[in-house]
C-alpha cells in the first residue's frame, strides 16, 4: 500500500514537473506574439524559458522538501539534480546559439561593455551556470572545500536566476499580457518563497528543536558514535537507514550541515546515535565533542529503509566499512521489534580489528534470526572465512534462492567502488533493480 502510494506521488511529481518546465512554452503560445518572427527564433526562446525554468526548479529539488523527497530518497535527487543541471545549460546555451547563427549581427550582445542591460544580463547568467557547473563538477581535483563550495553555489545560482528574470523582462515580448504576466509573477514567488524556505523558515524550525550531546563513544575503524537527546522537544521520528543533516560548532542558519545516517534504533526517537568516521576537517572533530554541547539536527531524510517495504520476507544487507550505520539502525529497530524474519548480512572491511560494531552484531545474533558474513581485505593469521572483496561467487553462494522470485529486499551501502560492483553482480544474477536499494555517503 505504501510502495503504491510511493510510486503514484512519484508519477504525479515528475507529471508537475514536466508541466512546469513546458509550461513556459504554453505560455508564450497564449495571446499575441511578435510578429514577422521566424520559426528558429521563436523555438530557441522556447528553449531559454524551459531551460531556465528548470534551473529556477533546482531550487526546490535541493530545499529539502519532505514531501517532493519521499518517493525517491536523497541520492536520486541529487543525481536527478546534477544531470537536469547539463541538460539546462544545454538548452540555455543553444538558446543563444541559435539567436547568434540566425542573426550574427547579435555577436555584439557579447560585448558587455556597450551590449544593452538585457544582454548583460543574459550573458552575464550565462557565465555564472558555466562557471557553477565547471566548479561543480571538478570541485575534487580543484581542492575546493566542499562547505564553501557549497555556499557560493547557492550564490552564483540565485543571482544568475534573478538575472536569468531581468533578461526576460528587459527582452519583455513574452510577458506582455495580464495572463503572461500573473503566470510568471506566481512562478517567482514561488521561487522566492523556496529561498526563503531554505535560508529563513526551515532554520527556524530546527533552531526550535535542540539536541544535547549524552556522549560520544570511541568505536572500531576510527569511528565515533554520538548519542544525543532532545532538549524540550519529543525528537524526531525516522525510519531505521535513513539520514539526518547535522550542524554542530554553528547555527542552522549557517551551511555548515552534514548529512549522517542514523545508527541507533527507531523504536527510541527520544535519543539518537550517530557513529561517524573519520575523514576530513568536520569529522575529525567529532571526538572532542563534551557531553551537554548543542547538537542541530534537520532530518529525517531518504529512502533506504526496511520499512519501506514491510511485505518482504526477509532482508539482505550488504556494507562495506563505515556503511553498516544504516544497516546498524535496521538491525537494532527490527530486533527492538522482535522481528524474526530471516536476515544476512554480509560485511565487508580491510581488517578484522576495524569491523565497526563486531561485537554488538555478534549480539544481535540472538535477538534477531540473523547470519553474518564478514569479508576481510585483509585477514589476521588462521582467518578462516571470507577473503579478499565481496564477489558475484559469495553473492550467487550465500543469497537464498528466494530473494532473487521478489520476496526479499536488499540493501547496500559501502564505498562507491564496492557498491558499483554489488549492483553489477546482482544484475548478472538477475535480480531486479527495483529490488535492490543503494545508500550513497557521497551526495555531491
Ligand atoms: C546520505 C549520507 C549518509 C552518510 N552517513 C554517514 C555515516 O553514517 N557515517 C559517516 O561516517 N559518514 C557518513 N556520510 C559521509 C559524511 O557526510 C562525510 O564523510 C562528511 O560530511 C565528511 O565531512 P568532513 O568535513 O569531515 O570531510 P571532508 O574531507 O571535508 O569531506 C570529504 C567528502 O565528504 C563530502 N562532504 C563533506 N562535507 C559535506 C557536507 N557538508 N555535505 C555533504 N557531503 C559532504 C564531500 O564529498 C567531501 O569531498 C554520509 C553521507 C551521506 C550523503
Amino acid at each position: 500500500m505504501k510502495r503504491t502510494r510511493n510510486v503514484l506521488q512519484g508519477i504525479l511529481w515528475i507529471l508537475i514537473y514536466l508541466l512546469l518546465t513546458l509550461a513556459p512554452i504554453l505560455v508564450i503560445l497564449i495571446g499575441p506574439r511578435p510578429q514577422g518572427r521566424e520559426f528558429w527564433r521563436e523555438f530557441s526562446v522556447a528553449l531559454g524559458f524551459s531551460g531556465l525554468a528548470m534551473v529556477a526548479l533546482q531550487f526546490v529539488l535541493t530545499a529539502r522538501f519532505k514531501w517532493l523527497k519521499a518517493p525517491y530518497g536523497s541520492d536520486i535527487i541529487y543525481h536527478f539534480h546534477r544531470q537536469i543541471s547539463l541538460i539546462a545549460f544545454g538548452m540555455i546555451f543553444t538558446h543563444v546559439f541559435l539567436l547568434m547563427i540566425f542573426s550574427p549581427s547579435n555577436l555584439r550582445l557579447f560585448n558587455l561593455l556597450e551590449a544593452p542591460w538585457r544582454a548583460r544580463a543574459g550573458v552575464t547568467a550565462l557565465i555564472l551556470l558555466l562557471l557553477m557547473i565547471a566548479v561543480s563538477i571538478w570541485r575534487k581535483h580543484l581542492l575546493i572545500d566542499y562547505t564553501k563550495w557549497r555556499i557560493w553555489h547557492g550564490i552564483l545560482a540565485t543571482v544568475a536566476v534573478i538575472l536569468a528574470m531581468v533578461h526576460v523582462i528587459l527582452v519583455g515580448h513574452y510577458i506582455n499580457t495580464p495572463l503572461k504576466q500573473i503566470l510568471w509573477s506566481g512562478g517567482g514567488l514561488f521561487w522566492v518563497f523556496t529561498l526563503a524556505w531554505v535560508r529563513i523558515i526551515r532554520p527556524i524550525q530546527i533552531l526550535r528543536t535542540p539536541y544535547d550531546v549524552i556522549r560520544v563513544v570511541p568505536e572500531r575503524g576510527n569511528a565515533y558514535t554520538i548519542e544525543i537527546k532532545p532538549v524540550g522537544h519529543r525528537g524526531l521520528k525516522f525510519q531505521p537507514g535513513q539520514f539526518a543533516w547535522l550542524t554542530i560548532w554553528n547555527s542552522p542558519f549557517s551551511d555548515a550541515e552534514h548529512p549522517f545516517s542514523f545508527s541507533s534504533s527507531a523504536e527510541q526517537a527520544d535519543h539518537l546515535a550517530f557513529t561517524i568516521k573519520e575523514a576530513g576537517d568536520f569529522t575529525q572533530r567529532i571526538k572532542t565533542l563534551q557531553p551537554g554541547e548543542r547538537v542541530w539536527v534537520d532530518g529525517a531524510y531518504g529512502a533506504f529503509s526496511c520499512d519501506r517495504h514491510p511485505h518482504a520476507s526477509g532482508y539482505v544487507f550488504i556494507a562495506g566499512g563505515v556503511g553498516i550505520t544504516p544497516m546498524m539502525s535496521m538491525l537494532r529497530t527490527l530486533a527492538d521489534r522482535n522481528d524474526r524474519r530471516p536476515l544476512l548480512l554480509i560485511y565487508a572491511n580491510k581488517t578484522w580489528d576495524g569491523v565497526i560494531f563486531r561485537e554488538e552484531i555478534e549480539q544481535l545474533k540472538q535477538r534477531l534470526n540473523l547470519q553474518v558474513i564478514h569479508v576481510l581485505e585483509d585477514p589476521p593469521q588462521g582467518w578462516e572465512g571470507e577473503r579478499g572483496f565481496i564477489s558475484q561467487t559469495l553473492l550467487e553462494r550465500v543469497i537464498p534462492k528466494s530473494s532473487r522470485r521478489n520476496t526479499w529486499e536488499i540493501f547496500i551501502c559501502g564505498p562507491e567502488p564496492m557498491m558499483n560492483a554489488v549492483e553489477s553482480m546482482l544484475t548478472k544474477m538477475g535480480i531486479w533493480w527495483g529490488d535492490f536499494h543503494s545508500e550513497r555517503f557521497n551526495l555531491v
